[in-house]
């Protein structure tokens, strides 16, 4: 355990209780490597003073002290020292507000009464490791969301502690950064790029490929860990990747993404493959890029390689329906959660956040069931008619003009306003983190389908759950993109092309059956949807991983 004193770990226990603090004295007090230095307080204004005066690596806190109770004692300690892990000891009778603070951002938390010394300095050289790497590589709000689903998943579906912690960081991660000539062509621009496999265990990877200004370790991770999930919950048989360049593609003209897009994927080629991990297109990126991609590893092996990428135009081996799956997918589920809650769609309202390929394709289809579209948007601006707005002028619009604003039909709001305006169905399909503490009680939908990943923040959902909202969660709601892009691979691998009508029943079939499997775990077990989701997808890993063994 590296700690800022070599190997010894400086640990501050704020406890009351004489019999504890006795108890976790004697059980580090046995270990020689790394040596605890132990520190205690009784109350914890004793403990911020100490805490104050020392350098400590970690601490050992109880919520209920003196001077202090539940999630304010953690919140307290949190904002006085905002970088030093903390490890909850509880009693069995708080556990819930122990997995409470760490959904609120605690490394980790501890039954008293299961105590032992493997658990404890184990607990804590996690928490400290865990916190050392984030701040150093991974450090992102996108991957600390990923992670705590999974913590907060990993803790009510009581997951063994040894795959906890494998599941919670990629198997692989690559950083390349590359050059690429602008059209000036003394002009050379190098940025960075990811490829992160999260869980090799399932079969190949597979995930998108995003070319965004924000895209960075952090967010690429968490993305390949939902996609781990999302897989894993439609019994795909892939583990979950994605990649990503930290540009602004929209800035670019074709010859320049092109030239991008070539380099990038040479300098991923040693890890991508039709056996070994599969790109598709996610934000920034479309059919074009990924036919790049395609003809690039394709001139590298010397043959044509279909099966390399997903999500190609149709004449290069692209599957039929895979354009428009993710917004079709997004829908059938809708489609599903309405009979739930008993929504007749032909009288319901709907919005959607973001106009791209996710976003158009949803709104798109919902029309065509008759729900009234009011309210839509990208990035330059967002559009309301109470009315009603007809898509396929939208979109006409949009393909001549290639974002929304200036569009007559409707007023112009902001995203904010858009994501506020009272509806029955919401649909943010743009960026993560749209629906956060925020504005979460001024979201007025009865159902909520995540098309984009990440949108909703852990804080948020509680919000939404008390409200009463119904939420198709991200790993179920957009899986729809990956479930055809495994089709396009199947076809691809088989040289066997399916029609548009094979395409979209299986598709259906598969989220109607994911969309039953979490509702009846949802109910069962009181979960909410989202947990429900995560748990389905990550018991299913950890079963496979438990079954394949550890090498060597
Ligand atoms: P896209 O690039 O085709 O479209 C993104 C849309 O969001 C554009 O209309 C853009 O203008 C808009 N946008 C960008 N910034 C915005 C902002 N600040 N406010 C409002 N709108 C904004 O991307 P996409 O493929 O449709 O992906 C959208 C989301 O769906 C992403 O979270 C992506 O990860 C997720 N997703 C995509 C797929 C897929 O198959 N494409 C599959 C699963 C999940």
């Amino acid at each position: 355990m590296n700690t800022s004193s070599g190997n010894t770990v400086k640990v501050l226990l704020i406890e009351d209780n004489p019999i504890h603090v006795g108890l976790v004295k004697t059980l580090l007090s046995e270990s020689k490597s790394p040596f605890f230095q132990l520190q205690y307080a009784g109350t914890l204004q004793a403990g911020l003073n100490q805490l104050d005066a020392a350098a400590v690596d970690v601490v050992l806190l109880d919520l209920t002290l003196p001077d202090s109770e539940d999630l304010d004692t953690f919140i307290r300690v949190r904002s006085f020292a905002p970088t030093v892990p903390i490890v909850i000891v509880t009693g069995l009778d708080d556990v819930k507000l122990a997995a409470k603070a760490v959904e609120a951002g605690a490394q980790d938390y501890l039954v008293k009464t299961q105590l032992s010394r493997t658990s404890l300095i184990r607990s804590m050289r996690y928490a400290i490791e865990r916190t050392r790497v984030r701040d150093a590589e991974w450090d992102s709000p996108m991957f600390r969301l990923a992670q705590r689903q999974f913590l907060k998943a990993a803790q009510f579906m009581g997951l063994d502690d040894n795959i906890r912690q494998r599941l919670l960081f990629p198997q692989r991660t690559l950083v390349v950064t590359l050059p690429f000539r602008r059209d000036h062509y003394t002009e050379v621009e190098t940025v960075f790029g990811y490829r992160v496999q999260h869980i090799l265990t399932m079969g190949p990877t597979k995930g998108g490929i995003r070319y965004h200004q924000d895209v960075s370790l952090g967010e690429v991770s968490a993305l390949a860990m939902w996609m781990s999930w999302k897989c894993a919950l439609v019994h795909l048989p892939f583990g979950g990747a994605k990649g990503g360049v930290r540009i602004d593609p929209t800035g670019l003209t074709s010859h320049e993404l092109q030239r991008l897009t070539r380099r990038f994927a040479t300098e991923i080629s040693p890890i991508i493959g039709p056996d070994k991990d599969i790109p598709a297109p996610d934000m920034g990126t479309n059919e074009r890029v990924m036919a790049w991609i395609m003809d690039t590893y394709s001139q590298e092996k010397g043959y044509t390689v279909p099966a390399v990428v997903t999500g190609k135009p149709l004449v290069l081996g692209g599957a039929r329906g895979r354009n428009e799956a993710t917004g079709r997918g997004v829908v059938y589920l809708i489609q599903e959660a309405a009979k739930h809650l008993k929504m007749n769609l032909s009288e319901c309202t709907a919005v959607v956040q973001g106009f791209g390929n996710v976003g158009s394709h949803a709104a798109l289809f919902l029309s065509e069931l008759g729900v009234k579209l009011i309210g839509v948007s990208d990035a330059t601006t967002g559009v309301y008619n109470r009315h009603g707005l007809s898509i396929p002028s939208l979109l006409e619009y949009v393909a001549q003009n290639r974002f929304l604003e200036g569009y007559p039909e409707g007023d112009h709001i902001s995203n904010e306003e858009l994501l506020e305006l009272k509806c029955d169905i919401l649909v943010p399909a743009a960026l993560q983190n749209q629906i956060t503490a925020e504005n979460a009680d001024r979201i007025q939908c009865k159902l909520l389908a995540e098309g984009a990943n990440g949108p909703t923040t852990l804080e948020a959902d509680e919000v939404l759950n008390e409200k009463g909202v119904f939420i198709l969660p991200d790993i179920l709601a957009n899986a729809g993109g990956v479930t055809v892009s495994y089709f396009e691979w199947v076809q691809d691998t088989q040289n066997y092309m399916w029609t548009l009508d094979e395409v979209n029943q299986r598709l259906k079939s598969i989220l109607q059956d994911a969309f039953r499997r979490t509702l009846n775990r949802a109910q069962k077990n009181q979960f909410d949807m989202r947990t429900a989701a995560m748990i389905e997808g990550v018991e299913r890993v950890a079963q496979a991983k438990l079954a394949r063994g550890l090498y060597p």
